[in-house]
């Protein structure tokens, strides 16, 4: 398959119908949730259905010999095996493009699959790359995979463009942010390194997860890749796993080293996306379920009126947390306490629904989360419920003390990953369970 063929099956269809049913409509410039309400509709969805159905066969058919063959070399657009996509997700993917005003989307069966295939499919034993300290824990334990393979990986406080600067070589391939860390808040200088990446050439990769597209687009600092975990705030519910690779279209793949042969073909600004779903969905396998990919996309229907109010919620909670003499400190990138609270600001159209805390050393933390009665004792975030983890002693535990350490994890931090329920009810939980003092 070339470039997606069905995502620009979609367009092409989408474009068609709105010539031909609304012209008046489509010269009007749209917003992002708009033109995501209407993708399907106006993709020629089967039988007028509003969403586009759930197509659950692993296999598809041809009449014709030499129409299977054509779509095998990528000289049609067409479906071979779901493993390699199926039209569920590709509509999902048309989604996450207009979302992320991307030049085209693979979607994965979850966010670390995403993840693994943008760095195993990039990268080469003998590339370095500069990645954030501070960064999603299994996304760093990956980072020890790929370096048991070869690959250089220099962790730097990406906090500071100039630490960033710093560490690139001859041979960075690649620097990997988040843009907000997870879980002490940290803001990652996404307009400096994005700067200096695209002044150096090298690719920047920005993991959007806990900022979406609704508060922030790393294409507007020059990021070439977008990844996210779907089964966050995009998919919303908890209840489906999805990851996501978006190419913003800023990177030029005819400058990037590790294109193999077979995938230089065509338009070079295709390339690279093209030898992520050949090897992240092909030969690894982290397809995304059809199943999964409907569920994400109804989620997603709704994204912009979730983020706004458990962002509202959030910076609640945090303002009421802040006031609490039973809490040391609190982390949120609304609080203007936060150390880039201003770069947020400039950056961010909002500051998200996650925030961390640390109690007073008197206060016993585990007998805290005990008493909490609403709010949730899970590993999840942007859930539409309100979610609570001890992180030292769960999510973090794995890499050791000294790690945990420099990445700003004490043993007493309580992340909160803040839903959409009444402001009011998630205060008087946190209340009733902070001891009195
Ligand atoms: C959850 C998460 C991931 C991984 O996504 P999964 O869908 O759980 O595999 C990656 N990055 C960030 C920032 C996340 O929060």
């Amino acid at each position: 398959m070339g470039t997606h063929p069905a995502a620009m099956t979609l367009g092409r269809h989408g474009h068609n119908r709105a010539m031909k049913d609304k012209p008046a409509h489509h010269a009007m410039p749209q917003g992002s949730s708009t033109r995501l309400l209407h993708a399907d509709r106006l993709g020629g969805v089967e039988h007028g259905a509003l969403h586009k159905p759930m197509h659950t066969a692993a296999a598809f058919g041809y009449a014709r010999a030499a129409d299977l063959a054509a779509v095998f070399q990528g000289e049609q657009s067409g479906y071979v095996y779901a493993r390699q996509g199926n039209p569920t997700g590709a509509a999902l993917e048309h989604k996450i493009s207009l979302l992320e005003r991307a030049r085209a989307t693979a979607c994965f069966a979850t966010g670390m699959a995403a993840i693994s295939a943008v760095l195993l499919a990039l990268l080469r034993q003998g590339d370095h790359i500069v990645c954030s300290r501070y960064l999603f824990g299994n996304t760093a334990s990956l980072l020890q995979t790929l370096a048991g393979l070869g690959v250089e990986v220099s962790l730097v406080d990406a906090t500071q463009a100039d630490a960033v600067a710093a560490a690139l070589r001859p041979q960075t391939r690649m620097v990997f942010v988040e843009t907000i860390a997870n879980p002490a808040t940290q803001v990652a200088d996404l307009a400096g390194i994005g700067e200096l990446c695209a002044v150096a050439g090298v690719l920047f990769v920005v993991d959007n997860t806990l900022t979406t597209p609704v508060l922030f687009r790393p294409r507007d600092v020059k990021a070439g890749l977008v990844v996210h975990s779907l089964t966050k705030a995009i998919g919303g519910h908890g209840n489906a796993m999805g990851g996501a690779v978006c190419d913003t279209g800023r990177f030029d793949w005819s400058r990037y080293p590790n294109i193999l042969p077979p995938y230089r073909k065509g338009d070079a600004a295709d390339w690279g996306l093209l030898q992520i779903r050949k090897k992240g969905l092909r030969d690894m396998g982290g397809s995304l379920r059809a199943e999964d990919a409907h569920r994400i996309a109804t989620g997603a229907e709704t994204l912009g009126l979730r983020v706004e109010r458990s962002g509202r919620n959030a910076q609640a909670v945090a303002e009421w947390l802040e006031r609490q003499p039973q809490v040391e400190r609190v982390f949120y990138p609304g609080l203007p306490s936060h150390a880039q609270h201003e770069r947020a600001s400039h950056l961010f159209s909002g500051y998200g629904s996650l925030l961390s805390f640390e109690l007073r050393p008197a206060v016993d933390c585990f007998a805290f989360l005990d008493a909490l009665q609403l709010v949730i004792l899970s590993s999840h975030l942007a859930d539409n419920r309100t979610l609570a983890i001890p992180v030292a002693h769960t999510i973090f535990w794995e890499m050791g003390a000294e790690r945990r350490a420099d990445m700003g994890i004490t043993d007493g931090l309580i992340r909160l990953s803040v839903g959409i329920e009444d402001e009011a009810d998630l205060i008087a939980d946190l209340d009733q369970a902070l001891p009195g003092c």
